[in-house]
């Protein structure tokens, strides 16, 4: 099948750089697995680099294309609205209007890249598979008003966007709640959890250094937003004696300057940790490549997750996949991903007091975080595989395009299980 992943504002060419997140790495995978599965699988991401070439391959059957439209600069990803029509009218320009000819099938990653999927099949119509990555009626209910969702009419867009597609992909049975308070058609929606890039994520191999041994290492792993939370980790710390915590991720990409230690997010948190007494055993390091990602996954004791708002969540089960526990707040899709008691521990969301008691419980106790680690990797492996993720969307895709699983109904019924479970 010749499928098109439409990622304007998430280039797998941009992983491990200091902007990247977890689309990148979502977008980055799923691509290499249907390549994999032998489907011929472009990338469609907005022409950020002038020095690259438009067309490059990525993985065997994967070739990442860079589409011009707007400024040929790295732009916060909700900024590129203004360039969306000129993005979908430049993929409808290349697939051209020959039946046959162009993608069999078009998954958009993002609201922003489902506006120019649609755009791009108004003419010769293709079908749209959409993954939002986040809604706006979560963030805008959940998030406090200055950390806002985006542009005004992104909620409405995203709404808009989900009566359009011939199916949504959600990520969690939360977010599928979320679609159906927004109105979109259950029968239009399916669940399908990202994977874990397991080979990469395991709990063999390097570990990152205890720079000051004789402490427990809390890690925690995100872009440095004021939504994940790290500040709660940081007052958190204070109840936490004999550990230190080591943030890893980039600064925030809306905001320049990208350097660490100018980083604002960066500064606060410092000043935080001074104001709570626990500045030595905080560590802010950066963003890092995937590979030295997994070394930091290794070197932990536990990973912290403390997002005020999660659609998905990818950092818990990559530290699963290593063997790590995790002590998180019950949010989002985490709250299905981490099962409390059993691979790790959750906790109500932004209650810190709640937080620094789980970790200390969990660091004092050598034989459950044993436990909790084997279950973590057993978990991931059966249930959060690349293979398994790129499957089922395999199927979706053939049901869209009238392929086997329509003709079978296969995905039809495994849909209605799913949705009967959460409704
Ligand atoms: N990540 C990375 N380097 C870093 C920090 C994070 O490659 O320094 C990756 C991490 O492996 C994960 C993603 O960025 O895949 C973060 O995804 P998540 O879903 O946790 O958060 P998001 O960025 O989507 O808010």
């Amino acid at each position: 099948m010749r499928i098109a992943l439409v990622s304007a504002q998430a280039s797998p060419l941009g992983l491990g750089g200091p902007t990247a997140g977890g689309r990148h790495t979502h977008v980055a995978a799923l691509a290499r697995a249907l390549g994999a599965m032998s489907h011929e699988v472009t990338v469609y991401v907005r022409r950020e680099d002038r020095a690259a070439p438009e067309r490059l391959p990525f993985a065997p059957g994967v070739t990442v294309e860079q589409v011009p439209a707007g400024p040929v600069e790295s732009l916060p990803a909700d900024d590129t609205l203004p360039h969306m029509g000129d993005f979908g009218r430049a993929l409808a320009a290349r697939w051209g209007d020959e039946a046959g000819v162009g993608p069999d099938v078009v998954h958009a990653h993002y609201w922003l890249s489902g506006l120019a999927a649609l755009t791009a099949t108004a003419d010769v119509r293709r079908p749209v598979v959409v993954t939002y990555h986040g809604l706006a009626s979560a963030e805008r209910r959940i998030l406090p008003v200055d950390h806002n969702a985006g542009p005004g009419p992104r909620a409405g867009m995203e709404r808009t966007l989900g009566s359009l597609a011939d199916r949504v992909v959600a990520q969690s049975e939360d977010e599928v709640a979320e679609l159906g308070r927004m109105g979109v058609r259950r029968a239009a929606t399916v669940i399908v959890p990202s994977g874990v890039d397991t080979e990469l994520f395991t709990p063999s191999g390097a570990a990152a250094d205890h720079r000051r041994p004789g402490l427990r290492r809390i890690l925690s792993v995100g872009p440095l937003v004021p939504r994940k939370g790290f500040g709660d980790l940081v007052e958190a710390l204070r109840r936490v004696p004999g550990a230190e915590l080591v943030v890893v991720g980039g600064p925030d990409p809306a905001r320049p300057p990208r350097d660490i230690d100018a980083d604002p997010e960066a500064r606060r948190l410092i000043q935080l940790a001074d104001t709570h007494g626990v500045a030595d055993r905080v560590r802010i390091v950066g963003a890092v490549t995937p590979e030295e990602l997994a070394a930091w996954y290794r070197s932990a004791d536990v990973l912290a997750c403390a997002p005020w708002y999660e659609p998905f969540g990818l950092t818990p089960l990559e530290a699963m996949a290593c063997g790590v526990p995790v002590v998180a707040y019950a949010v989002g899709g985490i709250g299905e991903s981490v099962i409390d008691n059993v691979t790790g521990v959750l906790v109500p969301p932004r209650d810190v007091n709640a937080m620094a008691g789980a970790l200390r419980a969990l660091l004092g106790d050598e034989v459950r975080r044993m436990s909790f680690a084997s279950a973590a990797i057993d978990r991931v492996r059966s249930r959060y595989s690349w293979e398994r993720a790129a499957t089922e969307l395999e199927r979706v895709y053939q049901t869209v395009t009238g392929g086997p699983a329509a003709a079978d109904g296969a995905e039809e019924s495994s849909e209605e299980d799913e949705l009967s479970e959460v409704s």
